[in-house]
């Protein structure tokens, strides 16, 4: 008979825990910096940071919540915010980011959804929820964060520093399952009702490690962190749990941060990685332009949420030295599904052709698996041209929406989710989103991709911004109207746009008409709100 061979390593739990009492011996003398609007940024250690975690985690034992109660936040990047991202995790209870920029009857759907007990909102934004105080009757108690110096807590409520200073630090922390809920995010609405997305410990454990990887983003203790990526927007694309977990520095980009602050910040601090959505590096472009910012202290910027445009791209790397690490995830993804990163190989080709590789989203990260389908189902050749939905699945995928039955229609009888975006893959494995499902055009039977459109219009040397959408035709089901914002003292004909695609475009994927317009609307995490634009154009008609 042969000795055991089978589980002869230990159980060993994958929670966050571990990654916060390793980093309290290991980075103590690391600091962690907020900035605060018109004053010095406020700066601590990480051995501060661990103690006042602690004390945290000892004022939610004395507010009677148990395992599993919904901590929520209602606040801008900073370090206060990210003691919350570790305390009620940590004690077994649920962080809930809540977006401030939500509108209120969405805020109430959510929090009442979530069914939140206690909220920790910075001052600043306290009255959107003081406005909605008496719709929300899980919430027991509120919290008031002082994030800026003039900050007053309103009468009844508590200050988040006083509750600190008394609170007794809790000496360790409960063993928890891997599998036990360690936050919650829901989507931002930009298709639809927002959903809510429960991570495990788990989850977020294996995420942090792929997400440091070298092939990654490759974050690891050399790194300066500007967090701009709202805390409250698809887990901050998880990089506050990743930069903690190697010891970054963390440099917060504190209350409603502008694209100046942006460039500042990463000037002063020799900022080396950060990530946000493009609308945000498009502003900071047009800025570091103008004013000649020095941001080359920029190792990479991770760029997602939506397309990148691919001369955006080129840009910041010819101006400012800067090279863009395109992704793609989502809030349902803890978010990391694909990088795009260039394989050794492809870096002797010529530069056009690299640039078209890296204006894909990259290929799946390890722990992700992909494919794409046809409307049957069936899976489709990684031949870059067969285009069908993304489906997705991995450790670190939902299985399921929080108390959503109706939401049962996104994951495939084979255990695959599906995310909705409408894809290609090459036979590298790099990933193409050529739309959303909902905003791709459909004209004469052909299919157009808005986001391509986009891309070109916005290459336009007179163009700052250009989202295209589909508007009903009578012959041709949908045509593409193409809506272009000019830079700053501009002035811009639609036909400059039409000829400038014509020779890049097929003919009927050409818009017929340009509306020159002030401003995309962008969604509460900054993305182009074509719901909007939708909206707004909906009595257009097409010209004979
Ligand atoms: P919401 O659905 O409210 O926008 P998310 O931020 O989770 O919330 O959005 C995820 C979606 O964003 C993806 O399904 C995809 O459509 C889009 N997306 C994310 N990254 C990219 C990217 N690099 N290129 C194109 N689309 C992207």
């Amino acid at each position: 008979m042969t000795a055991p061979l089978h589980d002869l390593m230990m159980d060993y739990p994958l929670t966050l825990t571990h990654f916060f009492e390793r980093g309290e011996k290991l980075w103590a003398k690391k600091t962690i910096a907020t900035r605060i609007p018109g004053h010095p940024p406020f700066r601590y250690t990480y051995a501060d940071f661990a103690e006042r975690t602690k004390r945290l985690a000892g004022v939610l034992d004395r507010f009677g919540l148990g395992r599993g109660d919904r901590v929520a936040t209602f606040a801008w990047n900073s370090h206060r915010h990210l003691e919350l991202y570790w305390a009620a995790p940590m004690t077994g209870r649920v962080l809930h980011t809540l977006n401030i920029r939500l509108a209120a009857p969405d805020l109430i759907y959510i929090i009442n959804h979530a069914a939140d007990s206690v909220i920790f909102a910075d001052a600043s934004v306290w009255p959107i929820l003081a406005g909605i105080r008496d719709k929300i009757p899980t919430v027991k108690k509120i919290v008031i964060m002082r994030d800026t110096p003039d900050a007053v807590v309103p009468d009844g409520l508590d200050d988040y520093d006083t509750l600190l200073a008394a609170a007794r630090p809790v000496s360790g922390w409960p063993k928890l399952d891997e599998t036990t809920a360690a936050g919650m995010c829901y989507t931002s609405g930009t298709t639809g009702n927002p959903k809510g997305v429960v991570y495990t410990h788990r989850a977020m454990f294996l995420h942090c490690l792929a997400q440091s990887m070298a092939d990654q983003f490759g974050i690891s203790e050399n790194d300066v962190i500007l967090h701009i990526v709202p805390m409250f927007h698809a887990n901050s694309w998880c990089v506050p749990f990743t930069g903690t977990m190697v010891g970054a520095t963390h440099v917060f980009a504190g209350p409603n941060p502008q694209p100046r602050d942006i460039a500042e910040i990463i000037q002063r601090e020799r900022v080396t990685f950060t990530g946000a959505v493009p609308t945000v590096w498009i502003a900071i472009k047009d800025l570091c332009e103008k004013e000649g910012f020095d941001i080359s202290s920029l190792r990479t910027i991770a760029i997602g949420g939506s397309a990148a445009p691919r001369h955006l791209q080129e840009s910041f790397e010819k101006q400012f030295g800067v090279v863009m690490s395109h992704a793609w995830g989502m809030t349902e993804m803890t978010p990391l599904g694909t990088v795009g990163r260039l394989k050794s190989y492809m870096k002797a080709w010529d530069y056009d052709r690299q640039l078209d590789v890296r204006s894909r989203v990259g290929y799946p990260s390890v722990g992700v698996d992909a494919r794409i389908v046809d409307d049957e189902g069936r899976e489709l050749p990684w031949d870059g041209v067969a285009m069908g939905e993304l489906q997705v699945r991995g450790p670190w995928v939902l299985k399921s929406y929080y108390d959503n039955p109706a939401s049962a229609d996104r994951f495939t009888a084979d255990g695959w989710f599906r995310t909705g975006d409408v894809a290609t893959i090459d036979a590298e494995g790099y990933v193409q989103i050529t739309d959303r499902t909902k905003d791709l055009i459909k004209s004469g039977g052909e299919w157009i991709s808005s986001v391509d459109v986009e891309n070109m219009i916005m290459a336009h040397p007179k163009v700052l911004e250009a989202a295209v959408i589909a508007v009903p035709h009578p012959k041709w089901v949908e045509r593409p109207l193409a809506c272009v914002v000019p830079k700053p003292g501009v002035t811009l004909e639609p036909a400059e746009i039409v000829e400038f695609l014509r020779p890049q475009l097929a003919k009927w994927a050409l818009p017929d008409e340009v509306a020159v317009i002030e401003a995309v609307p962008k969604t509460s995490v900054g993305k182009f709100d074509k719901k909007v634009l939708r909206d707004r154009f909906k009595d257009w008609r097409p010209k004979e």
